[in-house]
């Protein structure tokens, strides 16, 4: 066992990704309980430490072809999530029983790609699952394979689930695979390949290192896993990929066991404060009153109370930006609400906006998890 790093003790919020040869045997296709029942323990554990856990739980295809009776072998899209459909059950009831066990409640949440791709539903995602993280409940998050197409798959977890620690701005993506890490060559066949234990730059050295190992119950080898590194250090999250083939597997990685780290250069909120200030066209603007600017620069958010004015037509997660009296810009965010409904609640207190808008939105027009000022409003973080 080497040193435990410090990016696994530094990390507050982990999303965890279990493939699916993991969790059923690839004999029987049965659920692997006593293993499951040991990954539960763990995560139980590390909530224990006051961190958040979203697991990415892969195993409803391989149950549900069980359950079905279909042959081995690649099966149809449609038979894929015919299985899924009645994996899912399975599956969820599992861990439903094994939190339970420990004294924790699991959440299941089916995604779909647009879920992560499209802001506004993105922005519903979001908060679901940070509500249920607030309130101390474990998200158990697969793709909604019985209604995903081919053109609309994410296809494997492995790039789910760094979608899911990107959208969640998770400080670290573990993914528990049948393999330790990355090789620089074919572990076994090759006797000088060895597990490179800290990837800083996804070179095409270390892309050619991948190969494609992918095997006939999960879609993901080392491929999408460094497609998934990608998608997770551009977001700030770190990645390792660690074996999962023996029990308490986070135990294990919390102790040392080999792995390959994937680090990121920034950090989750930088790099979403980058992602707002920079890569979205902002479709409107809100003029904000003088007590509002202070507030903001102090690290608040934007209540609807120091809203004076709203310009330009944009929907519920559209990007707008924040301008004081003069017209100077101040920043930019991403909008709670659209700009029919932020007209309607400018000026007002945010316990108003359910009886103005018929509904119980958000609070703040604009989180300030959602916001970038510049930095010559005298923050930027
Ligand atoms: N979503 C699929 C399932 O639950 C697995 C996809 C994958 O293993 O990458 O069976």
């Amino acid at each position: 066992m080497a040193a435990v790093r410090t990016e696994w003790g530094a990390a507050r919020r982990l999303v965890v990704k279990v493939g699916s040869s993991l969790l059923t045997d690839p004999r029987t296709g049965t659920l692997n309980r006593a293993w499951l029942t040991s990954l539960v323990e763990d995560v139980a554990a590390l909530k224990a430490e006051a961190r958040e856990i979203i697991l990415v739980s892969s195993g409803a295809i391989a149950l549900g072809r069980k359950a079905l009776g279909l042959p081995s072998g690649p099966l149809r899209l449609e038979e894929n999530q015919a299985a899924a459909s009645v994996g899912q059950i399975a599956l969820a009831h599992a861990y439903e029983e094994a939190f339970k066990a420990c004294g924790l409640v699991a959440a299941q949440i089916l995604l779909t790609l647009g879920d992560t791709e499209q802001r506004r539903r993105y922005l519903n995602a979001r908060s679901t699952m940070e509500t249920l993280l607030g309130v101390g409940a474990v998200p158990v998050v697969n793709e909604n394979d019985t209604v995903a197409t081919t053109e609309i798959r994410y296809g494997d977890n492995d790039r789910l689930a760094a979608r899911v620690a990107s959208m969640m701005s998770a400080d670290c993506l573990v993914l528990l695979s049948d393999v330790d890490g990355l090789y620089t060559g074919v572990p076994g066949s090759d006797g000088g390949a060895e597990l490179i234990g800290e990837i800083k730059n996804i070179t095409p050295e270390i892309e050619a290192m991948a190969g494609d190992t992918g095997t006939e119950l999960s879609r993901g080898g080392m491929v999408t896993k460094i497609e998934a590194a990608r998608i997770a250090v551009a977001a700030g999250t770190h990645m390792v990929i660690a074996s999962g083939r023996h029990e308490n597997p986070l135990a294990r990685l919390g102790q040392g066991a080999p792995c390959s780290w994937f680090l990121a250069a920034t950090n989750p909120a930088a790099s979403r404060k980058r992602w707002i200030a920079g890569a979205l066209e902002p479709r409107g603007a809100v003029v904000i009153d003088d007590g509002a600017a202070a507030a903001l620069k102090g690290g608040k958010s934007l209540l609807p109370a120091g809203v004076s004015a709203v310009e330009g037509t944009f929907e519920r997660g559209d990007a707008i930006i924040i301008r004081d009296g003069s017209g100077a810009e101040l920043g930019r965010g991403l909008s709670a609400y659209s700009h029919r409904d932020a007209q309607t609640i400018a000026g007002h207190k945010s316990r108003e906006i359910s009886e103005l808008l018929g509904y119980r939105g958000r609070d703040e027009l604009i989180h300030r998890d959602d916001m970038a000022l510049k930095l010559s409003a005298g923050r930027d973080e």
